[in-house]
């Protein structure tokens, strides 16, 4: 018998390969970035987890923002 499948709203961990770890969350479309659900990040978007904790996905930690904005955080030019 195969298991039941995952109820929608089911999470787990998922581990990107490069130190970070991520939730993923179970919607009608399959499994996906739970941080993405949360701020309904566009294609071309990405969302920044504000300190800088990849499994802190409250909505005050989650900021969406274009590929470039999040590099200029990444590389340390601006504060959040
Ligand atoms: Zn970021």
């Amino acid at each position: 018998m195969r298991p039941a499948a995952k109820p929608l709203g089911s999470t787990r961990i998922h581990n990107s390969g490069r130190g970070n770890f991520y939730i993923l969350e179970k919607s009608s479309d399959g499994w996906r970035y739970q941080h993405r659900l949360r701020t309904s990040a566009l294609s071309g978007e990405e969302v920044h987890h504000k300190d800088r904790n990849s499994l802190n996905n409250a909505s005050e930690n989650l900021v969406r923002l274009t590929p470039k904005e999040h590099r200029i955080i990444h590389l340390g030019k601006r504060k959040t």
